[in-house]
């Protein structure tokens, strides 16, 4: 007779670390619906769910519609639950989960049903199988019901009650429990797809919404989810909602969480009003309930902060800073160093910080336009953000009346009431949704900010007031008529009405209307929320008080270490390298003008010279093992083979290897160092000598690097190595310029006055600095263009530099302390 199979899911809704969790809402149904579903796709007679009395009600309904039917049982006693179900309707063999799993791989499921069945027919039965090495949360149990019958009745252990599966595996001399490594296709330990707390919850909610298709979800689809970006960088919005700074910061952020699929937090506590009609809005334009979060989860959620707080407070930049990443829009507090990234949608008043970004298509664009373009003012509008500290708002619209004595002027202030003694111009407080009413003003007079951004797009003429040198070259960079820093009066009023660009061109609004419909601010911070922040390479953590900023352009943000003094790349958007052939040849073609091999005995030149340093340091005398690291196709192994070494190399590049080995007929490994074992490969445990040339910067591990450096080389050998310096010419006189062209892939850049200290903790003392590459049209006062390459001023400067030792590049050779 057919053995009775029935799967059995055990539910309950008291729990207390996430209450209710079975019936929460994970895409459009609830959590249970998810197993359900998974779980019907397994083969079996019976299909139910096992609760308690008080839940019961509750669950029917997604337990009808999903063809499972509803027992309940003791609260407490789940052993028994299941023991009592077992003998209603008489089930031979259990398929036990759990409620809380909403991505089960059903296929393992049955995978491992049907091995217990073949056990069963064979002449070893088991009476409990499960799959290990499953996601966390994706496995089942597969249970003889006699057999658990008869466990419960020989056990009064109360853990063994609480629970299913323990009354047999924990009494293994009585029943055989196979524990069985799941299949390849099923193996994935490290993941966790469980619902237990509310960052399992919201980790749940990214891999439906990266999913996006109809349940239930193959194996496959569910460790694509798990394995991708979006669900491992979940974006956390964090606006403003205090009071007092205003509707703006929510407004965009629930903006870019419609476009992003992001969560918002807005805490329970929050003072803002009318954040309900708010977020009203925003559902009509496709947020879902669960983007809006009232706590922030746990350390272990993977969460990418991006705040937009106005000023955040030293104790909010050290919480986010403590999470996976963090991203902040338009911050003017003086904690800006905590963020990986800042993105300036409006640069902040006094330019403290530099953004990585800025950029301003990110702005949103008013609805309301002006229908017809007209050159007469009649209504204007004198509107300086803020609390106006420059007090431009009554010399503006004093200078307004005096040139335009018939128009109606409107001047928006903090307190009207001050200014009730001058007559003809209309002072009001701060005006509400000005965005959509920017349009019925003829002329918007503002500083630089978002209201004249508004007003452009709204079609209104546009005045910018400038406070500073910086907001009359923005003013300039987009053509607005502007008032120069300094005196606002009559005068310079009308030449700024005069001025061709006070009305809107049709190419200015046409030009930013594409860059912004082509901009979201939500898929930029999704691009963003994939950088990979990095720790300083050589101490490889992350101090609690983040490591000061050097640089910050578009793609990556650069810190010096606070601990050894290192200056590295913190954070890059730009995916990692791949030294394939391409490197060597397109791209450093692209960069230089030739290909490596091209370049090949130029480049043997440099290596003859850096060899005859490194022999003339060399103590072992007879056979000077040489290894260089990042051989590349082996101009310096060839050097050094024609100086007496024995050379060796190692490169990450099979085709450079292939070429070392079979043109030069040098031993060569094929390996990513420091994954190599010298020994295995070159049958050598120390060498005399290492070298590694413009390839040190290239490790984001400089720490594994410089011990395995140290400990395959012998005591009192040389180790040395060039790479670009962070104390040359280019670097000193335009860091930003430096900083910006610094390849994507050198993470780390060495200044040969702190290199020392860094070396040292690795055993070695530097011998010897040679500064090189030394470029005379690189110094400031060439570039100023009246130096002549050559003229006996290029060559004093070129003196200079190799003086100052300013050159673009160094060499640092060092030796292994015995
Ligand atoms: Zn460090």
């Amino acid at each position: 007779m057919k053995s009775k199979r029935a799967v059995i899911v055990q539910c309950r809704l008291s729990s207390s670390r996430l209450p209710g969790k079975a019936l929460l809402e994970l895409g459009s149904k609830p959590v249970l619906s998810w197993v359900l579903k998974a779980m019907k796709k397994v083969s079996a007679e019976y299909y139910y769910v096992a609760t308690d009395h008080d839940s019961l009600p509750l669950l029917e309904p997604v337990c009808k519609e999903n063809g499972f039917k509803c027992f309940a049982g003791d609260l407490n006693d789940v052993l028994k639950r299941f023991c009592d179900l077992i003998k209603t309707i008489k089930a031979d063999i259990i398929i036990r989960a759990t409620a809380d799993n909403p991505f089960l791989f059903y296929e393992a499921a049955q995978a491992s049903l049907d091995e217990f069945e073949e056990k069963l027919k064979s002449r070893h039965p088991c009476d409990y199988l499960t799959y290990t090495g499953l996601p966390h949360g994706s496995g089942v149990e597969i249970i003889s019901a006699p057999a658990l019958l008869k466990a419960a009745d020989m056990t009064d252990n109360p853990y063994d009650h609480e629970h299913v599966g323990p009354a047999l595996y924990n009494h293994k001399e009585n029943f055989n429990c196979e524990f069985i490594q799941a299949p390849a296709r099923f193996y994935n330990p490290k993941l966790r797809t469980t619902i237990d707390t509310f960052s399992d919850y919201l980790r749940a909610q990214t891999i439906v919404n990266y999913l996006d298709s109809k349940t239930p979800y193959s194996t496959e689809q569910i460790l694509a989810a798990c394995n991708s970006d979006y669900v491992n960088n979940p974006i956390i919005l964090v606006p403003s909602v205090t009071k007092g700074q205003g509707t703006g910061h929510l407004h965009r952020c629930l903006s870019a969480a419609v476009q992003s699929q992001a969560f918002v937090y807005i805490p329970s506590d929050s003072t803002l009003s009318g954040i309900d009609t708010i977020i009203d809005e925003y559902r009509q334009k496709g947020l879902l309930p669960y983007q809006i979060i009232n706590e922030l989860p746990d350390s272990t959620y993977p969460a990418v902060i991006v705040t937009d707080c106005f000023c955040m407070s030293e104790q909010e930049a050290q919480r986010f800073y403590s999470c996976k990443k963090l991203i902040c829009l338009d911050e003017g507090s003086d904690f800006c160093d905590y963020a990986d990234y800042l993105l300036d949608i409006i640069p902040s008043y006094d330019c403290r910080h530099q953004p990585n970004k800025f950029d301003t298509s990110y702005i949103t664009k008013p609805n309301n336009v002006r229908k017809e373009r007209t050159l007469d003012i009649e209504n204007i509008l004198v509107c300086i953000g803020g609390e106006d500290p420059a007090g431009l708002t009554l010399p503006a619209a004093q200078s307004l009346l005096k040139v335009l004595p018939g128009a109606h002027i409107t001047a928006v202030v903090n307190d009207p009431l001050k200014y009730k003694d001058i007559l003809n111009i209309n002072f009001t407080g701060p005006i509400e949704n000005l965005r959509e009413k920017i349009y019925e003003y003829d002329l918007v007079v503002s500083h630089y900010g978002l209201t004249s951004f508004e007003a452009l797009f709204a079609g209104c003429a546009v005045i910018m007031l400038a406070t500073t040198k910086l907001h009359e070259k923005l003013a300039q960079k987009y053509d607005f008529a502007y008032i120069p820093q300094g005196k606002i009066d009559a005068a310079r009023m009308q030449q700024a009405l005069e001025s061709e660009k006070l009305h809107p061109k049709a190419e200015q609004i046409n030009q930013m209307q594409m860059s912004l419909a082509q901009k979201s601010l939500g898929g930029c911070l999704k691009n963003l929320s994939f950088g990979q922040r990095l720790p300083c390479p050589v101490c490889r953590t992350l101090p609690s008080k983040p490591d000061a900023v050097i640089a910050r352009n578009e793609t990556r943000t650069y810190r010096r270490c606070q601990s050894c003094g290192m200056v590295y790349m913190s954070f890059t958007i730009e995916n990692d390298m791949e030294y394939k052939k391409a490197y060597f040849f397109e791209d450093y073609k692209k960069q230089y003008g030739k290909t490596y091999q091209e370049d090949f005995e130029s480049i043997k030149k440099q290596c003859l010279r850096r060899m005859e340093i490194i022999k003339s340091y060399e103590q072992s005398g007879g056979n000077h093992n040489y290894l260089d690291i990042g051989c590349a196709y082996g101009p310096s192994l060839s050097a050094a083979g024609e100086l007496g070494f024995s050379p060796f190399g190692t490169d990450i590049s099979e085709d450079a290897v292939h070429y070392v080995k079979s043109k030069l007929h040098f031993p060569s490994s094929c390996s990513a160092f420091p994954d190599m074992d010298p020994e295995k490969e070159f049958g050598i445990t120390q060498f005399d000598s290492i070298s590694m040339w413009y390839v040190i910067e290239h490790f984001k591990n400089l720490d594994s690097v410089l011990s395995k450096v140290s400990e395959i080389l012998k005591d009192g050998g040389i180790f040395a190595f060039s790479t670009p310096s962070g104390e040359g010419i280019s670097a000193k006189s335009d860091p930003d310029h430096f900083y910006t062209i610094s390849p994507q892939d050198h993470y780390s850049i060495w200044e040969p006055s702190r290199a020392q200290k860094i070396l040292k903790k690795y055993g070695f003392e530097i011998i010897k600095i040679v500064s090189t590459g030394h470029h005379p049209e690189r110094f400031p006062a060439a570039k100023k263009g009246n130096i002549a390459p050559g003229s006996i001023k290029w060559k004093m400067l070129d003196r200079y530099s190799r003086l100052m030792e300013l050159g673009d590049t160094v060499e640092i050779y060092c030796r292994k302390k015995s």
